[in-house]
């Protein structure tokens, strides 16, 4: 295996060397997964690209409804997230969509003592109740994941 180097800088930030890039043929937006390798002793970490998942709101079709692009994937079938937080992604579809979607939000949070718990629920008067279910279930994962960052 060839090694080569990066500095991190003060920031916490590296450039990815342009071999690696390559290697991985990363492209803007793409997200790396950092494996911790098990062990006290390991001071490795693999990384690795994510590979493209089907999008769980539309299963791929790139629609919500019969003539309504999904509003995850954009159309394309394929989930991507980009660098925005789940709520701030939640707000701007919300907004974009009210009018012609019905979309609307409401979020509460749940506190049991020692944590707390934010739960999402979505309404539409458009769209079928379980393409609402799915962006439900889509926006909490996403919302679990950032609360335990
Ligand atoms: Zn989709």
């Amino acid at each position: 295996m060839k090694s080569v180097k990066a500095t991190l800088t003060v920031k916490g930030q590296v450039t990815i060397p342009k071999v690696v890039r390559e290697h991985l043929q990363l492209k803007n937006g793409d997200v790396l997964l950092f494996d911790i390798k098990k062990g006290e002793e390991s001071k490795e970490v693999f990384i690795k690209k994510e590979e493209n998942r089907e999008c769980c709101v539309c299963q791929g079709s790139g629609k919500m409804a019969s003539k309504v692009p999904c509003v995850i994937c954009e159309g394309s079938g394929v989930e991507k997230r980009g660098t925005e937080t789940a709520v701030y992604t939640l707000s701007r579809l919300t907004n974009k969509y009210k009018k012609d979607l019905g979309l609307n939000y409401q979020i509460t949070s749940l506190e049991d003592g020692e944590s707390t718990k934010m739960l999402i629920r979505l309404s539409s008067d458009q769209l079928p109740q379980e393409t609402v279910q799915a962006l439900e279930k889509y926006f909490q994962i996403r919302i679990d994941e950032e609360m335990v960052e």
